[in-house]
């Protein structure tokens, strides 16, 4: 018996990647602009190669240009600050993407900070990810802008209502939260630390960010509430499930995304409106030097 409707964001996501094409010809053709995406991958991890495929499959598909840098696992630090540094000076790349996660000698903090903030289309420099505290224009994080970009879809007014986020990651959780807070929900984030059940059974708005499968039961939801799932797991069986029990889940809710087919494609769709935006931005902007 499912009573929610199914938020559908793979449809979602191709309108937002129809949108930044149609941008895209009418900034080529009348602007003479290409936005272009620089995608840096580290030596072998499968799942990066995955994702790394898919983003340069999708800058395709809007009409960017798009490079992937592929250093062997062992380069040093030095040498991919470099290679950082070269990406940041070359006028046609607008948007620089390092995929997640390094190498273990290598720092992420250091190697993200060391992208200009204006090319940071993942939005976790430093800078971005303040300005977003602060409340000023910033670059988002592709995931939760795709969550926020869901709500507006199925006419979701966070205003006034109680938002709960579980998972307080710095890619995922934590700019989720500020930016329901931006538009004026009222926000509780939970980690392992929290009574779960406690704070879930109060949420009109659930977004959920951990990476357990099936954390969060259907019968602990408010009815009627709104449940987002971020979570993606693999479940011993080869199913892909979320982090929350789905079937229970949309018994209650009013509106629920599946997993796969939810929140998983907007953040590339979103990755594309960021690199779309920082071309306009500075592509466009005449040069200082
Ligand atoms: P992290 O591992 O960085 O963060 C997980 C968070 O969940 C932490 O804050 C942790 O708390 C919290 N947590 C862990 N266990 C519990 C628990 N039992 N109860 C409450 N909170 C708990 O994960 P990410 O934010 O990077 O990713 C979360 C999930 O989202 C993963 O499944 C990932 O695959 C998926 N994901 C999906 C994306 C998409 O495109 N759809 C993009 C990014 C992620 P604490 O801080 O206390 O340790």
């Amino acid at each position: 018996r499912v009573n929610a409707q199914l938020i559908d964001g793979k449809a979602v996501a191709a309108r937002v990647r129809a949108e930044v094409k149609a941008e895209v010809d009418r900034l080529k053709r009348e602007r003479g602009l290409t936005p272009g995406l620089a995608v840096v991958r580290v030596g072998e991890d499968p799942a990066s190669k995955v994702y790394v495929n898919g983003k340069k499959k999708a800058a395709e598909e809007v009409g960017f240009h798009s490079w992937e840098h592929h250093p062997d696992a062992d380069i040093t630090q030095d040498a991919l600050l470099a290679l950082i540094h070269q990406l940041n000076q070359d006028p046609a790349v607008h948007g620089i993407l390092v995929q997640l996660p390094l190498p273990r000698h290598l720092d992420p903090d250091v190697i993200i900070a060391a992208v200009k903030p204006e090319k940071d289309v993942d939005g976790f420099h430093p800078l971005n990810a303040g300005n977003l505290l602060l409340g000023r224009p910033a670059t988002r994080a592709c995931t939760p802008h795709g969550v926020m970009r869901l709500l507006e879809e199925v006419g979701v007014e966070p205003a006034g209502q109680r938002a709960v986020v579980v998972g307080r990651s710095n890619i995922v959780g934590k700019p989720m939260a500020l930016m329901l807070l931006q538009r004026n929900a009222t926000v509780t984030v939970c980690h392992s630390k929290s009574d779960l059940r406690r704070e879930v059974e109060g949420a009109d708005i659930l977004v959920v960010a951990v990476g357990v499968a099936e954390l969060v039961k259907g019968a602990w939801l408010k009815p009627g509430a709104v449940v987002i799932d971020v979570g993606m797991n693999r479940k011993p069986d080869g199913k892909l499930v979320g982090d929350v029990e789905f079937a229970a889940a949309a018994e209650r809710a009013s509106f629920i995304t599946p997993v796969p087919g939810g929140v998983g494609p907007m953040t590339i769709a979103m990755l594309m409106r960021n690199t779309l935006d920082a071309a306009v931005r500075y592509g466009l902007a005449p040069v200082v030097r």
